[in-house]
């Protein structure tokens, strides 16, 4: 996906980096991120500079947590009287037993992104499903309702865009999926909650079984993320009125984005996706959306500043 920024946006994240530790004080509230790994997080760069921009006393730090230490480090959280917490791989399944609450989109997608801490009570979200929906409109001007999706992938990801998909009315969603039972578990567990939407499982060598061709294809798997081609699926057989939205993400083309417009087919990759989850936590803690643009300015920063 290439944006041109506005230049007051630019000016704006730069300038939010300047001296923004400078003003913390008893009263800041903190905010962060557990992941393990997770120093190759772009969300601070994100929060950070919607603090600044907003006026809020707010800070947003990563924390490096090992699967084993996730149970003492929500507690920790707790007990310090963290505002929010971002979650990313590995725990956004595995916190869910340790919050007070989750949201209905969070519990039906089986994973938190985001919590929320509500004077001691830590209430987990799910902000990548409507992330991803938020992303659709924005860069392709496609929205769900009525439509059939075709998911590649059956990890966390998949079944937060399936749930997503069937939640935003979608008419079919297709899981196709290396690992065939991995596929089928997403529309078993997706059935219960959505009675109206055909659920379908294939594995990648069986794509000629699909039901009908599908208006969007969505890339949750974490092939293309190397640079490496994505041979796993041939294009050409969907036909080129398919748009394709890859949640890989990278400053330049991803491997799909590269052959689905070789193909003819509006494509777009997964920066627009980190961009709007990260928007929708920030509203969720604070009340306020981050000004237009902010956080896809501060992601490419971030990213261009990584690769020096
Ligand atoms: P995950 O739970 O580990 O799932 C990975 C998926 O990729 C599985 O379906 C796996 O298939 C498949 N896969 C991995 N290597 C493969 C290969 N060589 N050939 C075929 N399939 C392969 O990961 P996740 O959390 O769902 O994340 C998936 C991707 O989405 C990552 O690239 C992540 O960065 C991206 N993502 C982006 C955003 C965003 O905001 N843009 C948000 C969330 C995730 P098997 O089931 O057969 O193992």
């Amino acid at each position: 996906m290439l944006l041109k920024l506005p230049g007051a946006v630019t000016a704006a994240v730069s300038m939010s980096f300047e001296g923004l530790f400078m003003n913390i004080s008893g009263k800041t509230s903190v905010y962060g991120i557990i992941g393990f790994p997770v120093s190759h997080s772009f969300s601070p760069a994100m929060h950070n500079a919607g603090f600044c921009q907003a006026g809020v006393d707010a800070v947003y730090v990563p924390w490096q947590v090992a699967p084993a230490d996730l149970p003492d480090a929500v507690k920790g959280l707790r007990s310090l009287g963290v505002a929010g917490f971002n979650v990313t791989i590995p725990h956004k399944s595995a916190v869910m037993d340790h919050l007070d609450e989750v949201s209905e989109g969070a519990a039906v997608a089986g994973a938190v992104n985001t919590v929320i801490n509500r004077e001691g009570r830590l209430i987990g979200h799910n902000t990548d499903g409507a992330g991803l929906l938020l992303a659709l409109e924005r860069s392709l001007q496609f929205t769900p309702v009525g439509r059939d999706l075709l998911v590649l992938g059956a990890g966390g990801a998949a079944r937060g865009a399936v749930a997503a998909f069937a939640a935003a009315g979608a008419s079919s969603v297709s899981i196709l999926n290396r690992t065939l039972n991995k596929a089928e578990k997403i529309c078993t567990d997706m059935e219960r909650y959505f009675i109206d939407v055909k659920f379908v499982a294939v594995s990648d060598d069986d794509i000629e079984r699909l039901p009908v061709s599908p208006d969007l294809l969505v890339n949750a798997t974490s092939l293309g993320m190397d640079g490496a081609d994505l041979d796993s699926i041939c294009l050409a057989k969907l036909g080129n009125a398919v748009k394709v939205y890859d949640m890989v993400y990278s400053s330049v083309q991803t491997p799909l984005c590269r052959a689905a417009r070789a193909e003819g087919m509006e494509a777009s990759d997964g920066l627009g996706m980190l961009a709007a989850q990260g928007e929708l936590a920030f509203e969720l803690w604070t009340g306020g959306a981050p000004a237009p643009g902010l956080f896809i300015s501060a992601l490419y920063n971030s990213i261009k500043i990584s690769k020096t």
